[in-house]
């Protein structure tokens, strides 16, 4: 809802919130609370630079902060709660971070598919963190749109690989298929 002056949200979640979801609730209405509406044309602004511009250097800050609070199951037990450890996504192996997102059989898959270099492929076996990953994340030569889309394929297998995760551990579905 807007008028001339406000912006109040109305956030409609598809299920209930679990206790230890509350704080990030609380988070994002913070952050929601902090959105201005401006007249104009719209823009990207990557808000963790100060230019505004996209960096990769500042891409791999933020993500080291953002896998010290992934709540994956490894954390969520070490929080006290009481679960199963198992990973939503292979069935296989306790799901930590690393595992999820590296080296499940799934997320395998999907690096596959997408990475033609068995090289650079084979690297992903010796990675013991998601930013050990993104460091080593060889750069690409080519037109400017090659190298950036090159430079946030890892940024968007592991967004698509949480969103899945999630959509299995809340939802029970699982939609991302690999051939
Ligand atoms: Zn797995």
């Amino acid at each position: 809802m807007s008028d001339a002056d406000s912006i109040s949200w109305n956030v409609m979640l598809r299920s209930n919130i679990y206790d230890w979801e509350e704080q990030q609730m609380s988070d994002l209405d913070a952050l929601l609370d902090q959105v201005v509406a401006e007249e104009g044309d719209d823009l990207w602004v990557w808000k963790w630079s100060r230019t505004c511009q996209f960096l990769v250097k500042t891409m791999y800050v933020k993500l080291r902060e953002l896998e010290n609070r992934t709540l994956t199951l490894d954390r969520l037990i070490n929080m006290g709660i009481a679960l199963p450890p198992v990973c939503f996504m292979c069935g296989m192996a306790n799901e930590s971070t690393t595992h999820l997102f590296l080296h499940c059989s799934k997320a395998l898959q999907l690096w596959a598919s997408l990475i033609q270099s068995s090289f650079i492929f084979s690297n992903l076996f010796g990675m013991d963190s998601i930013q050990e990953w993104l460091v080593a994340w060889p750069e690409r030569q080519g037109p400017e749109i090659t190298r950036w889309i090159w430079n946030l394929l890892p940024v968007a297998v592991i967004w698509v690989i949480w969103k899945n995760r999630n959509d299995k551990a809340f939802r029970r579905v699982f939609s991302f298929k690999i051939r």
